[in-house]
């Protein structure tokens, strides 16, 4: 056999950052502070204007580089930062944008929040580079390092448009940050698809993995083993078992792992709960430019294996069973786990829309949160949201700003936005140009065979009625705890939220048995806690339930330690 030499590949090329200033001298200053950091594994691009940088991005692309960062000063003549930077994203969509300012220009960077998606603003000087640029440019790398890979498909999903199956698994794969690629079943790829995996398209979706395996309309245990997930305990017995995969739940998970406990964490679906479904969270502290619900998410989840937590996804706890020292929790397949500790921090669910034929829509025109993997379907169409609060304004921005709709209509019961949203959004909304905001107004009936195809709208003022053709409906009204499973174990308010410490009063202890009263975050049962929005009087915030989940994880080591 004779062997031949091949040429070896080259190297692929580094990674773009590239920074425009008009000022020659902080051009180079830029370039020189980031070359020195960044240069052995990035390659640093300078321009010294708006119409050079975008030329400089069409090289780049053209010969099938990345563009990881883009820094660009606000004031230019010609071409200000704020448009490059909206033009450069039509180039490289996942570029990482940073404006920098004078002081002065502070407000003008924050409006560019929403314009161009910023992700950062620097002010100038950013003198030592050590403390002001570089900690910045470390994150917007590892997070473009992130969405890249989500940016090349790895799994390609076919399925039906409308179906609810093909919507939940596309919801699964992007929280779960799994890369995929959707293929509908009738476009011409998917049927290529459909036919070398063998499949006649009549059971959808279809799932062909990155190793070319074909599994067919999964569940999500199968689908999350296949994807790497962990769907089963290592242990039978933990110190601490954490129900929920929400902030609080993570926060508990952190906490209670970081601290020594063996920790296990379980979760009917993915992980990040409400939060993980809001396109930015503006009001967590830290995150001055706000952070998306996902990438929140993606890091608490890497602190929370970094300290050894384990975490089951895909399993939905069904009871909980209380003998001795133990407390056992048990899910829908019969299967349980039992620990000296549980909390639970299951939060909250969606309310239903109460319109006619809603739930035969679901997931075929009519979501509830889930704006995620739906986003992409929503680019140059007509969308209307339901409700007025921070969920359903935040959904608006995302849909209007990212995902590209042409009009997002906010349907509102209450005359304005005042009654339950934040000011800042209130604002934020108000420059927004394709966002409509209709007072007084409520959904009474939703039509459609296959799928959503119109709504019908009655005036709260008027009660006259109105049919408009919509494809798509996001309902965001408010939510409810499911905690029915807990009947006859741990005492509940009336909505069914969780009762804790001095709000458990005398009546619901009764089964009581030991010489203190409960702990503050501690249920009518020793032992089990509550942390976030499934508590009663609870804020209902991402700070507050990641605090709980911290401070319910200090009151079992002092549980652990008295019994
Ligand atoms: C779209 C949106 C935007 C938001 N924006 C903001 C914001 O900007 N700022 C802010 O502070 N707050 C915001 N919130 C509110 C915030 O997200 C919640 O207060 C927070 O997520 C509550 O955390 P939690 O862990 O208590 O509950 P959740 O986030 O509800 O998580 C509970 C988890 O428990 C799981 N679970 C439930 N029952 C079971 C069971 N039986 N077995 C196993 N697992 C179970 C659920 O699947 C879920 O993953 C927003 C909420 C939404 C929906």
């Amino acid at each position: 056999m004779t062997t031949q030499a091949v040429n070896p590949s080259p190297a692929p090329a580094r990674p773009v950052i590239l920074t425009v200033d008009d000022d020659p001298a902080v051009s180079r200053a830029v370039a020189r502070d980031l070359r020195r950091q960044y240069g052995e594994k990035w390659r640093i691009v300078r321009a010294e204007s708006g119409a050079d940088a975008l030329d400089a991005c069409r090289q780049i692309r053209l010969r099938g580089e990345q563009v990881a960062v883009l820094i660009a000063d606000y004031k230019m003549p010609e071409m200000s930062g704020i448009e490059f930077l909206e033009q450069a994203m039509d180039v490289f969509p996942y570029a990482k944008r940073v404006l920098l300012t004078a002081y002065a220009d502070t407000e003008a960077a924050i409006a560019a929040i929403n314009v161009v998606d910023l992700d950062h603003y620097l002010l100038k000087p950013w003198d030592p580079p050590q403390e002001k640029l570089y900690p910045v440019v470390d994150d917007l790398l590892a997070a473009w390092s992130r969405t890249e890979r989500k940016a090349i498909p790895a799994a390609k999903l076919v399925g039906h448009r409308w179906s609810a199956r093909s919507t939940q698994l596309r919801e699964f794969l992007a929280r779960s940050r799994v890369p995929y690629q959707w293929y509908p079943s009738e476009s011409e790829e998917g049927e290529g698809l459909l036919a070398a995996a063998g499949q006649d398209g009549r059971v959808l979706p279809v799932l062909i993995t990155e190793q070319g395996d074909v599994l067919v309309d999964p569940a999500p245990a199968e689908l999350a083993a296949r994807v790497g997930i962990a769907t089963i305990p290592d242990y039978e017995f933990y110190d601490l078992v954490v129900i929920g995969g929400g902030p609080a739940g993570l926060g508990a998970a952190v906490y209670g792992a970081s601290e020594g406990l063996k920790t296990v964490l379980v979760e009917k679906n993915v992980l990040g709960g409400q939060a993980g479904q809001s396109s930015r969270i503006e009001n967590y502290l830290g995150f001055p430019d706000g952070v998306s619900g996902g990438d929140l998410t993606y890091r608490a989840r890497l602190q929370a294996e970094k300290f050894r937590a384990e975490m089951v996804l895909t399993r939905h706890v069904t009871g909980l069973e209380i003998s001795g020292a133990a407390r056992t929790i048990s899910f829908d397949d019969g299967t349980s786990v039992s620990a000296r500790a549980v909390i639970l921090a299951t939060g909250v669910l969606w309310r239903q829309l109460p319109a006619v034929g809603c739930d035969a829509l679901t997931d075929r025109g009519v979501y509830y949160g889930a704006t995620l993997s739906q986003a992409p379907d929503c680019r140059g169409c007509d969308v209307f949201v339901v409700g007025g609060a921070n969920s359903a304004g935040q959904a608006a921005v995302n849909l209007a700003v990212k995902a590209g709709a042409r009009t997002v209509t906010m349907l509102v019961r209450a005359p304005d936005l005042t009654a339950a949203m934040s000011y800042y959004l209130i604002e934020q909304i108000a420059t927004i140009p394709n966002i409509i905001v209709r007072p007084c107004t409520e959904v009474v009936e939703t039509i459609g065979d296959e799928h959503l195809e119109q709504l019908v709208l009655r005036d709260m003022k008027t009660g006259q009625q109105e049919t408009i053709d919509c494809g798509h409906l996001f309902v965001f009204i408010g939510a409810e705890p499911r905690t029915d499973w807990l009947d006859g174990v741990i005492a509940r308010d009336s909505r069914g939220f969780v009762l804790t410490g001095p709000d458990l009063g005398d009546g619901h202890l009764s089964d009581w048995t030991l010489g203190r009263p409960p702990y503050h975050l501690e249920t009518s049962v020793p032992g089990v806690f509550v942390a976030g929005d499934v508590r009663s009087e609870s804020a209902k915030r991402v700070a507050s339930a990641v605090g709980e989940g911290a401070m319910a994880v200090m009151l079992v080591h002092r549980y652990l330690e008295g019994s």
